[in-house]
């Protein structure tokens, strides 16, 4: 594909950190690259020791191809790490959550709280019947008794599997099911937008075919009508609220499972990803610590996220609390009351470090620059994004409007997979390209391969692949290990192909080009979905943009492009031909979309990333492929209809 890469938007504008910034950071020199370069096993074994382990490990890592095993023979537990060792230094009172409701009710939880909490949630999952080893699912919206079901269970050993509050009856009942879960912890309701969303009741749907489940928990949150089923289901707020705040943590091999969660399932049927305990522990508070260059005592950190995904698992959850971090939890959606609610929460609570989705970003770039301006966000430090490939147009304009032209901006590139984050720059030490993820974190092996498999050298553009075992890797997929082998390990020899594309500039920064499945080929030439739709939103009209490659008789695919615009500005056949030639001059001719259509919203995941699978099979007038993972089937449907109507202009 390298002809595609050469040159392609790679922004001249660079971003060096400032002297205040490398004045109080935790890395401004590479010495950690040093450290990891020099023995990479012994670096992890040096971050592992951060952690207070019950036995120390006798091996540092066990790699028999595609299986490794991390800090053989250690013992520890993760909820003790996030809370005991906490509170027994002397930071009880310190805040853990500022937890804010989406009706704008609001909660301050110090980590003594939560461990008495999670203790009397452990408690009453024992009484329960719940075993070490069994797994316990998680259907609840974002409130903090989320957080503390997901430690008890660590508490007890019990592996949890946190199925998203949005999904459907069918998709809990399929996850419930794969993993044989022996309880169920939910929510009677879940606020969003303003309105109920009847959990409890969709649970019951489910649970109606989920032989395994023997008891649920209950949080009341929205305390409207909901049935109760005898014998199964038991309230929090009696059950677990009457027991005591004293409970040993167990103690659990290092490779003991933590938990199962299921992808997002952007390129098919999701997969039960399998997480253990003292790798996934050791990289997630490393990462969290030194990409969000975290001070604890000061920062007030907000992850987006919602805990159905990993991005809260690692970054809500188990790294800063095991960094004994301050972090906020929002309940509800970024619109409610208004547009402008993340800025207004960030200002209440003065957030210091801030992380969420490009799928945000370009929402927020659609509604407007006055939003964020009407508030006060000079708290800001640091901002993050992950989930998708970040448009530098997109980058430039949260670094501008939102980081105050002085905030980093960290592009952090992981997956469900890899537990925790991979490449990253490490923000006081990085000179940043917008756009770029920049360089692998310090003890990560990451590759460029062509197809045979070869490394591309620099500059170079191919397939991304892990080349070493790393401590928050998968441990598999939940019982089906023949498709863990083949899925990850079966395009390249020795290699962990991750699905995505990439390229290393002349300079060796990492820039993310999207799936490979959505690559498109026209004429012979490979062209990256990511760099074309970068092209689109770099243009003063487009909020958004998705490319699909669609057959074409002369050109093999040719490129379809559905086009979200910003707030107040007109559709019209003269901007469809200005965005072509945008993109023309960015790229140049190969990379003209044949055909442009403009859509209020794009197909997008539950986690907010963008369907093109579907978009193709609408440009192609194909059945519509599995949709189970789409946030909103109503939205497809109207733009395969749209799509119909008014054949898109094409030449
Ligand atoms: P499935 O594997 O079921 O199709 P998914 O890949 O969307 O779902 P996740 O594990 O949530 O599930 O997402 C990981 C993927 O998200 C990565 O493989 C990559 O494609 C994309 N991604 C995440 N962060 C970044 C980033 N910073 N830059 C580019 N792409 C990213
Ligand atoms: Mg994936």
């Amino acid at each position: 594909m390298a002809e595609a890469l050469e040159g392609l938007l790679v922004e001249s504008r660079s971003f060096v950190p400032s002297a205040a910034f490398k004045k109080q950071s935790l890395c401004i020199s590479p010495f950690l690259y040093d450290e990891a370069d020099y023995d990479s096993q012994q670096f992890w074994s040096d971050q592992a020791l951060e952690l207070d382990w019950f036995e120390e490990w006798t091996d540092i890592c066990e790699w028999e191809l595609p299986y490794a095993k991390w800090f053989v023979g250690g013992k520890l537990n993760v909820s003790y790490n996030c809370l005991d060792r906490h509170v027994a230094s002397g930071l009880g009172d310190r805040v853990a959550y500022l937890w804010e409701g989406e009706p704008g009710d609001s909660r301050s939880i110090t980590y003594k709280d939560l461990l008495d909490e999670v203790c009397r949630c452990a408690n009453a999952l024992h009484e329960l019947g719940v075993k070490k080893g069994d797994r316990v699912a998680i259907y609840m919206g974002m409130v903090p008794e989320l957080a503390v079901a997901m430690l008890a269970c660590a508490r007890i050993g019990a592996a949890h599997s946190v199925v998203f509050g949005g999904f459907t009856s069918a998709s809990l009942r399929d996850r419930v099911n794969d993993a044989e879960a022996v309880a169920l912890i939910t929510c009677d309701g879940a606020w969003r937008r303003g309105s109920i969303v009847d959990l409890k009741a969709i649970a019951d749907e489910a649970l109606a075919n989920c032989p395994s489940i023997a008891n649920t928990l209950v949080v009341r949150r929205t305390a409207h009508d909901i049935a109760m089923k005898d014998g199964r289901d038991h309230w929090w707020h009696e059950k677990v609220a009457s027991q005591s705040t004293q409970c040993e943590p167990a103690v659990m091999d290092a490779e003991d499972l933590l938990f199962i969660l299921y992808t997002s399932g952007t390129t098919g049927k999701p997969k039960g990803i399998m997480h253990t305990t003292g790798g996934y522990l050791t990289q997630v508070a490393f990462t969290h610590k030194y990409v969000f260059d975290l001070h604890p005592e000061t920062d007030v950190y907000w992850c987006t996220a919602d805990c159905g995904w990993v991005t809260g698992h690692s970054y809500i959850v188990y790294g800063p609390l095991a960094n004994a971090a301050t972090s906020v939890i929002y309940e509800g959606t970024p619109d409610f009351p208004e547009r402008d609610r993340f800025w207004s929460t960030i200002a209440k609570y003065g957030v210091t470090k801030f992380y969420t989705a490009p799928t945000a970003i370009r929402t927020f770039m659609k509604w407007g620059d006055d939003l964020p301006a009407k508030h006060d966000l000079s708290s800001l430090l640091l901002i993050g994004t992950v989930g998708e490939p970040i448009n530098p147009e997109a980058w430039i304009w949260y670094q501008e409007h939102i980081g105050g032209s002085k905030c980093p901006v960290v592009d952090t590139w992981w997956q469900t997979e890899t537990g925790a984050i991979m490449i990253s720059a490490l923000p006081g030490a990085t000179t940043l390209k917008p756009g770029s993820a920049t360089f692998p974190l310090p003890g990560i092996g990451v590759d460029i391969v062509d197809e045979a498999g070869q490394p591309v050298g620099t500059p170079g553009g191919g397939f991304l692949v892990l080349t070493q075992p790393w401590p928050s890797m998968l441990r598999g997929i939940w019982r089906d290990p023949e498709r863990y082998e083949k899925t990850y390990w079966g395009t390249y020899e020795g290699k962990y192909f991750a699905g995505d594309g990439a390229k290393r500039d002349e300079d060796g920064y990492y820039w993310l080009l999207g799936r490979v499945d959505d690559i498109m080929l026209v004429s012979g030439h490979n062209i990256s979905t990511t760099e074309v739709e970068s092209a689109l939103v770099d243009h003063h009209a487009v909020a958004e943009a998705a490319v699909v490659g669609k057959k074409d008789d002369t050109t093999g695919e040719a490129i379809a492009a559905f086009v979200t615009l910003r707030n107040g500005i007109e559709a019209s056949a003269a901007l469809v031909e200005d965005l072509r030639s945008h993109v023309v001059k960015l790229i140049g001719p190969i990379a003209k979309p044949k055909s442009v259509l403009f859509t209020d919203e794009l197909p997008k995941t539950r986690s907010g990333k963008i369907m093109r699978r579907l978009l193709r099979d609408v440009a192609e007038d194909k059945a519509l492929g599995d949709t189970t993972t789409l946030a909103d089937p109503g939205i497809v449907a109207s733009i395969k209809q749209r799509y119909l109507d008014t054949a898109p202009a094409e030449d």
